[in-house]
């Protein structure tokens, strides 16, 4: 057992999700650990943790796992709401049909997320709500466009409900990271974009490791509840 705050993050089986959980782990937090593919993330044997098959289109599944984890562990102290796809490509080549899963999962998927333990936050007026965004939420691409819409979706929503819950003292953290080296590529199903992004990459001298990215988390989140890093944005030194 142990005595730290229960943390919940969403996508955890893989990529930047997986090593936000394995750096809590470490840490000695109780990781409740949600995404599609459960078996990936029970087979990591992450100390304390609870691994839940969630989509998080599906509320009553957040929502569940969610209380079962504060059965056992007490209140979700610190909430990532990480899980996305990436669907990039060229919009005049790009299927409509390619936007719905993406746009339902990045925007929908996080308020859902968030929604799961907000109030809980604002009673006990104390918590973190860590938001994914991208780079891309920052800037544009001209072959990232849907994308793009769903990431500035998110900071448009973390930058509200920073304000929204200053009040509350819940803390909004909102992630900007450039290219990351995870399993993200696989939702690209447009070739000629995913060439096009890979050449990219190499010039770069390639992305960094997903591990980078949940220590800053950890780091942001271990600083007293009256310190705020608003954003990380974290990106390969040479990446434009
Ligand atoms: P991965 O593909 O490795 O991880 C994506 C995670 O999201 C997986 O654990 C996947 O789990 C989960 N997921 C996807 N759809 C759902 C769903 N409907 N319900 C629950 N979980 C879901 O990529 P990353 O780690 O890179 O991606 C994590 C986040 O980081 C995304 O939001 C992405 O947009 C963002 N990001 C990534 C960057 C990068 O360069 N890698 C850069 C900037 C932002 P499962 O399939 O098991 O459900």
């Amino acid at each position: 057992m142990t005595d730290k705050p229960l943390v919940a993050i969403t996508g955890a089986s893989s990529g930047i999700g997986e090593a936000t959980a394995r750096a809590f782990s470490a840490a000695g937090h109780p990781v409740l650990m949600m995404a599609r593919r459960v078996e990936k993330m029970e087979a990591m044997g992450l100390a304390n943790s609870i691994c839940r098959k969630v989509d998080v289109l599906d509320r009553d599944q957040i929502n569940a796992a969610v209380a079962e984890a504060e059965a056992q562990f007490g209140p979700v102290d610190m909430m990532f709401a990480n899980a996305g796809i990436a669907r990039l490509a060229d919009i005049g080549r790009q299927p409509p049909e390619e936007w719905d899963e993406m746009i339902d999962i990045n925007t929908k998927g996080v308020m859902n997320t968030v929604k799961s333990v907000m109030n809980g936050m604002m009673e006990r007026r104390s918590g973190t709500l860590a938001m994914m965004s991208s780079i891309a939420g920052r800037k544009v691409y001209p072959d990232h466009t849907v994308y793009c819409g769903t990431k500035f979706f998110v900071h448009a929503i973390s930058e509200s409900l920073r304000e929204y819950l200053s009040d509350y003292d819940v803390r909004v953290l909102v992630l900007s990271p450039g290219v990351i080296e995870t399993e993200v590529l696989s939702g690209v199903l447009d070739e000629q974009t995913l060439a096009a992004y890979k050449e990219n990459k190499v010039k770069m001298g390639g992305g960094i490791g997903a591990d980078i990215v949940g220590d800053l988390i950890l780091n942001a989140y271990r600083l007293p509840q009256n310190a705020l890093v608003q954003e990380i944005c974290i990106t390969p030194t040479r990446q434009k």
